[in-house]
């Protein structure tokens, strides 16, 4: 039987440069910007994306969007259909927030299936200014990726900002 799993690749570079019909963003739970990807995000893609998610805050999500979930909005003038908003656990060393990073993957995938996306791309959710060590962080995404990549996804593409994430991750998938 041939498989219908989405195949995975690692990029180095920026994903707000990335063609594909999905980019999902490492937001905060305010919905409303941030630093890092969140902040490329929103300058690349112009004003059209917070007004989105202005317009989410003002509805189903007054309190905010919880961690581990996923919400989507307009690209802008990105290159891409749709940003998928997900918020990422902080690090803890007392308490264990995989399931929680997990979900984040999870979910973002699920909801990129319902919008018929074929190809989506994945930062390192965490892994900036939530202060997740890289490597635990590949792991979780990438065995995520491998479960959750059902039809019609045909890409699950991981872009990596710098050479220490993208070894991290190609660990991870020769594992
Ligand atoms: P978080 O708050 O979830 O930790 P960050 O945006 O701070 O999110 O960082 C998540 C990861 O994205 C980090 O590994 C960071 O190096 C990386 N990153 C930052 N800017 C970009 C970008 N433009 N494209 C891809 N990855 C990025």
């Amino acid at each position: 039987m041939t498989s219908t799993r989405a195949r995975i690749v690692l990029v180095r570079g920026d994903i707000t440069e990335q063609t594909v019909d999905v980019i999902v963003n490492a937001a905060n739970s305010s919905l409303l910007g941030g630093g890092g990807v969140d902040g490329a995000i929103h300058r690349r893609g112009g004003p059209a994306i917070l007004a989105e998610c202005r317009e989410l805050r003002a509805s189903q999500y007054g309190k905010g969007l919880r961690t581990g979930q996923a919400v989507v909005t307009t690209a802008g003038r990105l290159p891409a259909r749709h940003v998928i908003h997900t918020v990422g656990p902080v690090w803890s060393k007392t308490e264990d927030r995989s399931a929680l990073l997990a979900s984040c993957y999870r979910e973002s995938l699920a909801l990129a299936r319902t919008l018929g996306a074929e190809t989506i791309a994945f930062p390192a959710i965490s892994t900036g200014i939530y202060g997740w060590p890289i490597g635990n962080g590949a792991d979780i995404a990438i065995t995520t990726a491998r479960s959750h990549g059902d039809a019609p996804l045909r890409e699950i593409r991981f872009v990596l900002f710098d050479e220490p994430a993208y070894e991290a991750f190609e660990r991870a998938l020769t594992t």
